[in-house]
């Protein structure tokens, strides 16, 4: 993995060769360890046969299983239930510790084959350290940084290309520069060699600490690089270490010990472990997956000519289908107006637990006094996943995203719910939170009116406060009160960081709910204060959930568990009929329920059913399944209650019965039962039908 820098074994420094005794103090007391070895080592044997010249690669082969350890000890630590015990924990561990020395014991090989061909003196060494540390980092971190980037670029004026250019040069320029600072043997004081050691040891430790906290479960690419630093730093900061292998025996025991480690290494990183043993090793962030940086599309096996057949309409491809014309019951609405007020962020058990009813008094209000959708799910987990899913109808991986860094779904063929509404003479307007769902970028496509004004929330400059959008909803509404109309607000308040208030995050989420809530208040005195009580149905949804610790993630976008995909799915207004309703539904239906409301035909690219029969007090069956993705997880929930989650990057799957255990703990897609792997085929087929697919396009799965 890393280069090394050694002049050679024998191959003393100029300054011992002239007797230079304050380096021969240092030394001698062990200030500046032989991490990397540009430094020669002075006390080395001087023959090759008599040693293995081990400071170096010995300390590089150590700053990995440091890292492999540290993962373990972190792991001990009282923390959530995702980390407790349990024999899949214990072998999850083995493997991880055994990839880590496998890493250590490769890094061990390259660093002694590249030092055996380098010129006594030369600085190659550090060189070839720095274009590593810079290349490795030019391919991990950009995608994953893109959004700091972003931000770093406004505050410095410089376009984002640039401000990722810095930023990897600087995490990635950092590790050289401080491993050559403990290998620098100028210093007068030898506390400032210390120094520099205990920085670098520091530096080991907050690469860790950012390893583990940040973006769980997402970015594995940002995840490897920071464990080879933790790695690198770490061996930067060990003591100098002697391992003397002057006798023969010495050296059988030490090419035993390396033998033993090698094949414990090798088990870990090519061995066949069990599934489950592999969701312990990919739900811990710091853990290492090699193999995750690249980027799967699972394959074609043809499963899905015979699962078609049995599975329905909706696991053949859509082409060929006709569009489904609107329900027969129709809502006795005249010249409907229909809103749509979606929440970021917002989970679904928020309405059943005291301290949500609390911050969101009008939420709840609405879950009793219109319909209420206990069970409903979002199409992804991630804000463009499930707007884009509902207003085109079709999922991520089905649409065209095309572009260069962020690729967004500009020149993707797919008929958007508000051009056929617009089409159709409803007036349509869109109240952006952010920039990017203007109809040009193709998230949302189609409002005649798309509207992008006023005050920047705190939390990030490019996004409006939901003041704003409130108050232009309602002047819209109040402008074209006499039209059909169609009106969808998202409001990004209540995206993290949460800064409506003081307190710990989950206080301060809780603020800021209360925030979008006191808008949904507005919205519906505006609608009786405009005499639309008879006309207006609004809808409330969010578009994920957001995780405060559950299976060890945080935010939203990594996983497809329910605190991330189940979501509040509320309809009041006219023409619907109050009552809760438990079949799950999912907001991919949203499009075909909003065209069928105005008496329109749902194309058959659309992956969803319409909801109207229930908003109007009846049932239909259903033939879609609820399936939901984010970045390369893709799930599906059956009427069974069983969920199926794939991962496609780290080729794990899961299968939950969420009626014995709806917070997703007890994994049962290991258990050998041929109606477990129904479900799994059933998932793998969905999405081996209808991923879009062109030569040389990949859907571009990031995160
Ligand atoms: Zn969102």
């Amino acid at each position: 993995m890393c280069p090394p820098c050694d002049r050679g074994e024998g191959a003393a420094p100029r300054a011992w060769r002239q007797g230079d005794e304050s380096v021969n103090r240092v030394l001698r007391v062990g200030v500046l360890p032989k991490v990397l070895s540009v430094d020669a080592t002075p006390v080395l044997p001087s023959t090759r046969s008599a040693s293995l010249a081990p400071p170096l690669r010995l300390h590089l082969g150590l700053g990995w299983a440091i890292a492999g350890l540290l993962n373990i000890l972190f792991d001990l630590l009282p923390g959530e239930e995702a980390r407790s015990g349990g024999a899949d924990a214990v072998l999850a561990h083995a493997v991880d510790l055994g990839r880590h020395l496998g890493l250590g014991l490769l890094s061990i090989c390259c660093a002694w084959l590249f030092q055996r061909g380098l010129p006594a003196g030369s600085p190659l060494g550090w060189c070839a350290l720095a274009v590593f540390s810079l290349a490795l980092g030019a391919l991990s971190l950009p995608t994953d940084l893109d959004g700091l980037a972003e931000r770093l670029g406004e505050s410095l004026g410089v376009g984002p290309d640039l401000a990722s250019l810095l930023i990897v040069a600087g995490i990635s320029g950092a590790v050289p520069a401080l491993a050559w600072l403990t290998r620098h043997r100028g210093w007068r004081r030898p506390w400032l060699g210390v120094s520099v050691q205990a920085a670098s040891g520091v530096a080991a430790l907050a690469a860790f600490a950012c390893n583990v906290s940040i973006s769980p479960g997402n970015n594995p690419s940002a995840h490897l690089y920071l464990s080879w630093l933790t790695a690198v730093l770490a061996a930067a900061a060990l003591p100098r270490l002697e391992l003397s292998l002057a006798s023969e025996q010495r050296r059988i025991t030490a090419l035993a010990l390396g033998a033993a480690l090698g094949m414990c290494s090798l088990w870990a990183l090519f061995g066949r472990h069990t599934n489950s043993v592999m969701i312990w090793v990919a739900r811990r962030p710091s853990s290492l997956h090699l193999l995750a940086v690249l980027q799967r599309d699972g394959g074609l096996d043809n499963v899905h000519a015979t699962v078609a057949a049995r599975a329905g309409a909706f696991f053949a491809p859509r082409s060929e289908a006709r569009p489904v014309p609107p329900s027969r019951t129709r809502p006795a609405v005249d010249r409907p107006v229909v809103v749509l007020f979606s929440i970021d962020s917002l989970r679904a058990d928020m309405l059943g637990r005291p301290e949500g009813r609390q911050a969101m008094p009008q939420l709840f209000a609405l879950s009793e006094a219109g319909v209420y959708f206990t069970r409903a799910r979002a199409p992804g987990s991630m804000t463009k996943f499930t707007l884009g899913a509902v207003s085109s109808g079709r999922y991520f991986s089905q649409q065209y995203w095309s572009g260069g860094k962020n690729r967004w779904p500009r020149e993707d063929k797919s008929v958007h719910l508000a051009s056929l509404l617009s089409q159709a003479g409803v007036h349509t307007a869109a109240f952006r939170a952010a920039e990017w769902l203007d109809n040009s970028v193709g998230i949302l496509r189609g409002f005649e009116r798309s509207l992008f004004e006023g005050e920047h929330l705190a939390i990030n400059a490019n996004w409006i406060d939901g003041k704003a959008l409130t108050a232009q909803l309602i002047s819209e509404l109040e402008a074209n009160a006499d039209r059909r109309g169609f009106y969808w607000v998202h409001y990004l308040d209540s995206h993290s960081p949460y800064v409506r208030g003081g307190g710990a995050p989950f206080e301060r989420y809780l603020h800021a709910l209360g925030t979008v809530d006191a808008y949904l208040g507005q919205l519906r005195e505006a609608i009786t204060r405009l005499g639309l009580g008879e006309r207006a149905t609004v809808l409330v949804v969010a578009d994920h959930g957001e995780a405060f610790g559950e299976h060890g993630a945080r935010f939203h976008g990594s996983s497809l568990y329910d605190e991330l995909i189940r979501v509040p799915l509320l309809a009041f207004g006219a023409g619907v009929v109050a009552r809760s309703i438990d079949t799950p539904v999912s907001l991919i239906d949203l499009g075909p329920t909003i065209l069928d409301w105005f008496g329109l035909d749902t194309p058959s690219s659309f992956m969803g059913e319409s909801l109207v029969p229930l908003l109007l007090g009846g049932s239909r069956p259903f033939a879609r399944p609820i399936v939901a993705e984010t970045g390369l997880k893709q799930s599906m929930l059956f009427e069974d209650g069983y969920k199926a989650i794939r991962d496609l990057r780290r080729e794990t799957l899961e299968l939950y019965d969420l009626k014995n255990d709806p917070g997703e703990l007890n994994n049962l897609s290991d258990q050998i039962d041929p109606e477990h792997e129904e479900h799994m085929l059933l998932l793998r087929s969905f999405f081996q039908v209808h991923t879009y697919r062109e030569n040389g396009y990949r859907v571009p799965y990031v995160k």
